[in-house]
């Protein structure tokens, strides 16, 4: 696969995204891992003429400083799989949220409404940042999602509109639609997984989820038939099993688990994805030919990587 698979002939029509930050749990600035990127997650969308933006990882701070090049930022619509460090380390370095003229709407987990602020506040707590989040001079609404739920959008700029949970062929969406899923799949409080449909195409956002032997149905299920699946892939099946320290409980998924719940989903393309940091760019190419022989067309995702849908 190259990078760019397509080309989109017009900005309004197009579904791009771009890989910021492909690292798992920490970033990492050794320079054996630099082809596939330190950063830690953060994938940009564009679509339909809006820019979402998928966790917040380290990623987000250079994708922030473009948003805010211009004289008028265009809205940010960040959604969060969770609240884990290595998803929202960036945020409080994300340009839009420090700039007055700018607007940034943040979705994410929360099991009730003011959840998700409350969980992000932590982030900003004076021993730990000197500005509190809401001192933040950027615009931001703050959005607590159960799961299940739809998401739409206005014109370009506008607030998502969130509708309660319901069961929609979001397969075959021809509108941008988000439909979501909380997984209980990583410790302790789940992960949302988000499925991007636009035009009869979509992909899935599934990142720190620990398949269970054979995959979730539920996961395989809200994957399926996309047109890619981003997949969690931090570990290999030796680190998963091994005797001396075991990674299974820790919430992610081998390639070997990635690949087959992308064989069992039906997606047309697998990108691996929250790569473990103690895996330089040699071991990644040697999980990239691993990957092929599993499910033939997969890729390691890499920071600067583009697909397009469209
Ligand atoms: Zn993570
Ligand atoms: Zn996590």
């Amino acid at each position: 696969m190259s990078d760019r698979t397509s080309s989109s002939a017009n900005n309004g029509n197009r579904f791009r995204l771009k890989f910021w930050g492909v690292r798992g749990s920490y970033p990492t600035v050794d320079p054996a891992t630099l082809e596939v990127g330190g950063n830690t997650s953060c994938v940009e969308v564009e679509v339909d003429g809006r820019r979402l933006i998928f966790d917040a990882g380290t990623g987000i701070i250079g994708l922030g400083k473009e948003f805010c090049e211009g004289a008028n930022p265009p809205a940010a619509y960040v959604f969060l799989s969770h609240t884990h460090i290595d998803h929202v380390m960036g945020l409080c370095f994300f340009e839009p949220l420090l700039t007055p003229k700018a607007r940034s709407y943040i979705l994410g987990p929360g099991s009730s409404r003011g959840a998700l602020t409350r969980s992000l506040r932590h982030l900003t707590d004076s021993h730990l940042f000197p500005v509190s989040l809401d001192e933040l001079k950027g615009k931001k609404e703050i959005f607590s999602l159960a799961g299940g739920e739809v998401i739409r959008f206005g014109a370009p700029g506008r607030r998502p509109k969130i509708e309660s949970p319901r069961a929609t062929n979001g397969s075959l969406a021809n509108e941008l639609i988000i439909t979501t899923c909380k997984s209980s799949a990583h410790p302790v409080n789940g992960v949302m997984l988000y499925r991007v449909h636009y035009q009869n195409k979509s992909f899935v956002y599934a990142t720190d989820i620990e398949q269970q032997e054979g995959g979730y149905p539920e996961i395989i299920e809200f994957s399926r038939g996309a047109d890619l699946l981003i997949h969690d892939a931090q570990y290999l099946h030796g680190e998963y099993v091994s005797r001396l320290k075991p990674r299974k409980g820790w919430g992610h998924s081998t390639v070997d688990s990635a690949a087959d719940v992308a064989q069992k989903a039906g997606v047309k393309r697998l990108a691996l994805f929250h790569h473990e940091p103690t895996h330089d760019d040699r071991m990644m190419k040697k999980i990239g030919n691993h990957a092929k022989r599993l499910f033939r067309s997969s890729v390691v995702a890499r920071e600067g990587m583009q697909i397009d849908l469209l």
